[in-house]
């Protein structure tokens, strides 16, 4: 993505003006101007102060976080591996969330398991507001899976490495940082390592950590993975349905001719995949999963169908909910009105909803996004946006503040056996995610001599 905005004239998104000290001209004089500027309207209150690019990397403790990671990029790594070799299927994620805890209550953080188990360390801030820096536990794959971490080359393979070992080591990782240089955000941190964000989780961690801190949370920013070439401000909107067909089931030869579940799911599925979709807004539809039935030799008595609908628009999503239900309710007429003995009994049928990702999108002036492209300059990186289904997801439908990023590195393979990570590079992604958190959270203001 083309970037728009010239260095010299770059301005941090700060929400209040940075109270560290003060050491060019220049900004005293931009200083001197907020001074004396009249009380401010609400719209004004909210609205991001500006400040000189170097202003934030520029601070003496920002600095040291900074260079915190460069001399501690082993740590990480070792983190990594630690915590990649603990079992975490979604919905078993606890023992994962044990060992985060430890090493975020070793850091001096004020740590809460809530009652679905997501771990949260918090770091005060000066004032009410809160930001969370957040990463998934879970991964994708079933207990038993071998997950012991093998290196190749420059190289680090296992299930889950990136997705998301390295998006839990960056939160350890950074709030290390700031916790080795002693900063004070004005804003309150939380660094959340959640539940359920995977498959079936379905969203669930991030849906309470943002009912619990709703009214007072400002950003979220998810470390999902590996890289720093994306940022994802776009929350791509998907349901997940299940078809339920019924009826009374029976034997093959001796009640041939009574509806059959696995008949009217077949006519049902036949209708609905030629459903006409739009290439824009890209929408897309899945039949997942089929079951039913009990032998070769009996009339079901049920059948059921997994169907994933997404779209970059939720209208789309609905219509093809809407399609879904007409092609079944045609095709279990179809099986009824063609089945010889279809006095003998009647096919009911439901569609139940198992998961569901709202979509949203962070506008493109937010000072979330905007601290993003200056933690991108800082650290000589470019980016582009992306759309895709993340715990950012939840955030933004209910309009607050959130992106995706990864964690720095490169990696690959997620989801497979053979998921792979490359550490080098991290420190870029690591320092990345550090200006973007300190640029929405702020500076508590500096306490004067007492
Ligand atoms: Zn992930």
């Amino acid at each position: 993505m083309k970037r728009r905005i010239a260095t010299k004239t770059l301005k941090w998104a700060e929400p209040l003006p940075p109270l560290l000290p003060v050491r060019t001209v220049k900004q005293l004089l931009l200083c001197a101007i907020l001074l004396v500027m009249p009380i401010r309207s609400p719209v004004l209150a909210n609205r991001p102060r500006s400040f000189s690019s170097s202003s934030l990397a520029d601070q003496p403790q920002v600095r040291t976080a900074l260079d915190w990671f460069t001399k501690n990029l082993k740590w990480v790594d070792d983190e990594q591996v630690k915590l990649t070799e603990i079992p975490a299927p979604s919905f078993q994620e606890a023992k994962r969330a044990e060992a985060v805890r430890d090493i975020l209550a070793s850091e001096g953080l004020a740590i809460h398991t809530d009652k679905i188990g997501n771990v949260i360390g918090e770091l005060p801030g000066s004032d009410e507001e809160v930001v969370v820096l957040a990463a998934h536990l879970d991964t994708v794959f079933p207990a038993g899976t071998e997950i012991k971490v093998r290196r190749e080359g420059g190289r680090l393979v296992a299930p889950g490495i990136s997705d998301n070992g390295t998006g839990l080591a960056g939160l350890l990782a950074v709030a290390r940082a700031i916790q080795t240089a002693k900063i004070k955000p004005r804003r309150t941190i939380l660094f959340a390592a959640n539940v359920g964000e995977e498959g079936e989780g379905n969203l669930r961690g991030m849906r309470a950590l943002i009912d619990a801190y709703r009214t007072k949370l400002r950003a979220v920013i998810v470390l999902d993975g590996s890289g720093t070439d994306h940022v994802t401000t776009k929350a791509l909107a998907s349901r997940r349905l299940e078809v339920l067909i019924t009826g009374p089931g029976g034997h093959s030869w001796s009640d041939f001719g009574m509806p059959n579940p696995i008949n009217a799911l077949v006519r049902a599925s036949v209708r609905f995949i030629n459903t006409k979709v739009p290439a824009a807004p890209r929408t897309t539809f899945n039949l997942g999963q089929i079951e039913g039935g009990t032998s070769v030799n009996s009339i079901p008595y049920e059948a059921k169908l997994k169907v994933d609908l997404r779209s970059e628009n939720e209208d789309e999503i609905a219509r093809l909910e809407s399609s879904l239900r007409d092609c079944v309710a045609a095709g279990v007429k179809d099986e009824m009105d063609n089945a010889r003995e279809r006095n003998r009994g009647k096919l009911e049928w439901k569609i139940n909803q198992i998961g569901s990702r709202p979509g949203g999108e962070l506008p493109p002036d937010s000072p979330l996004l905007t601290a993003l492209r200056l933690a991108d300059e800082y650290v000589g990186n470019q980016s582009r946006v992306e759309r895709s289904s993340t715990d950012a997801n939840i955030p933004l439908s209910l309009g607050i503040e959130a992106i995706a990023l990864g964690a720095g590195g490169s990696g690959g393979g997620a989801h497979s056996l053979q998921e792979w990570y490359e550490p080098a590079g991290r420190d870029m992604g690591l320092k990345r995610v550090l200006l973007t958190l300190l640029g929405v959270a702020g500076f508590a203001p500096e306490k004067g001599p007492s």
